[in-house]
């Protein structure tokens, strides 16, 4: 068993204990990002200065900074220190196109999990794909100021707006026929909110390969979404991508054969727990097991043969040592790295479901005492995750 001690609450000692414990575990330097960073209070200032007015305008704008409208409060959603309950109750009483724009956005994060939840490790295989002929490329043009911004953003950030996320993966395989899942590990490995349902969704989505059509990256957009961009260019008299990138023919494939990882839809009591067992997916003081045991400590295991497999830039870990050094302000947490199902063998558990594969596989040899189910939005049902359309109309009659 590996147990760490925590480091203490500042960015250079998270940092420290990043460096030596999971050093092993991440490729370049080990940092944080340096606009974003974890904890319980960090997520709350983040939703309570969070003004929606404009937003149906401005989500998309892209640059200059102070033209953007997204929120950014994926890092913290993703890692369950804001539900999406909480975030669409947050926008209450805002302007009513913007409030509703934005909880639109919400109900794609919450199709995101559905979908995921119904198709797990199959999302990694589109429902449609290019013939054979994809292209052995790795990267982004980075002459190009518009993509060299957004490749920047992501890497020094971990961060990026919707636009520019769609603007790269198109490039990357629209445009290039690079193999998607290569730009969606990329995007995995770097952004604070990566998560493999909303980041496999929006690149199949953006690339054409799970809707019926893809997205068109070029000059058009930039000059719309980021002026000023075109006028930096080394090729603005010459632009490679002044036109729509040609929408290359796409095969379909069959639906996969579904599973389910929706969880229980009440709480489930086996024994009395003695920890609760704390996952990424869900950080927050809010988290339904942590709340329903107030004096049990929490454990946590930093999950070395995955992170080992993943290879995640630092800031990642970052963010979650940030989440759990301050988690551990107001309650006993420890800290373990090795395979959860070792690390934590032995327990009596209280744990709240978690959505993903991942999870599964980690409860089905853990037993946990107490599960609690996850914080949907919209309770899963039975129909069709085919489409965010007609899965918006079943949900939005229910
Ligand atoms: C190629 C690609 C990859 C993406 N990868 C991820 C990912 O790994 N993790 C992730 O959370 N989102 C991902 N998204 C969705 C979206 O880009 C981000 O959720 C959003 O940019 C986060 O910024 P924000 O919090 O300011 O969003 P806002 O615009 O302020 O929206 C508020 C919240 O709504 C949700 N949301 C907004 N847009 C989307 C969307 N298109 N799909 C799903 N949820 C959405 C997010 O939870 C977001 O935090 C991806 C989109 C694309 C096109």
């Amino acid at each position: 068993m590996t147990r760490l001690d925590l480091p203490a609450m500042t960015r250079p000692a998270v940092e420290a204990f990043v460096a030596e414990h999971l050093g092993h575990l991440v490729d370049g330097t080990v940092s944080g990002s340096p606009s974003i960073r974890g904890g319980q209070r960090s997520a709350d200032a983040a939703l309570a200065g969070f003004d929606v007015t404009g937003y149906a305008n401005q989500r998309n704008e892209v640059a200059p900074i102070n033209r953007r409208g997204a929120s950014r409060l994926s890092p913290y959603i993703r890692h369950g220190l804001l539900t999406l309950g909480q975030v669409w109750d947050a926008v209450a009483g805002g302007p009513e196109r913007d409030v509703q724009k934005f909880r639109d956005e919400l109900l794609w994060q919450e199709y995101a999990r559905h979908w995921y939840a119904r198709i797990g490790h199959a999302s990694a295989r589109p429902l449609r794909r290019r013939p054979a002929t994809t292209e052995p490329g790795d990267g982004w043009d980075r002459m190009l100021p518009c993509l060299n911004a957004a490749v920047t953003e992501l890497e020094h950030d971990g961060w990026l707006v919707n636009q520019a996320r769609m603007w790269l993966a198109s490039d990357w395989t629209v445009r290039h026929g690079q193999d998607w899942r290569r730009g969606e590990d990329r995007f995995f490995r770097h952004l604070l909110d990566g998560s493999r349902a909303a980041n496999r969704l929006g690149w199949q989505w953006t690339t054409g390969l799970g809707s019926s059509k893809s997205y068109g990256f070029s000059r058009y957009q930039v000059e719309r979404r980021a002026p000023g961009y075109c006028q930096q260019c080394p090729y603005r008299t010459a632009c490679p991508i002044e036109d729509w990138p040609d929408d290359r023919p796409l095969e379909s494939v069959e639906w996969p054969k579904e599973v389910d990882l929706t969880g229980p839809d009440r709480r489930i009591a086996n024994s009395e727990p003695d920890t609760v067992w704390l996952t990424a997916e869900s950080l927050g003081y809010s988290d339904p097991a942590l709340v329903a045991n107030p004096n049990l400590p929490a454990a946590f295991v930093f999950d070395e043969p995955l992170l080992a497999r993943l290879r995640l830039d630092a800031k990642r870990l970052v963010f979650l040592t940030e989440t759990l050094v301050e988690l551990a302000e107001v309650r006993p947490v420890e800290l373990h790295l090795g395979d959860p199902t070792v690390e934590l063998r032995g327990r009596s558990l209280a744990v709240t479901h978690a959505p993903v594969p991942g999870f599964q596989t980690r409860a089905s040899a853990l037993h946990p005492a107490e599960t609690h189910p996850w914080p949907w939005l919209r309770a899963p049902g039975p129909g069709s995750v085919k489409s965010f359309s007609a899965w918006r109309k079943r949900v939005d009659r229910s």
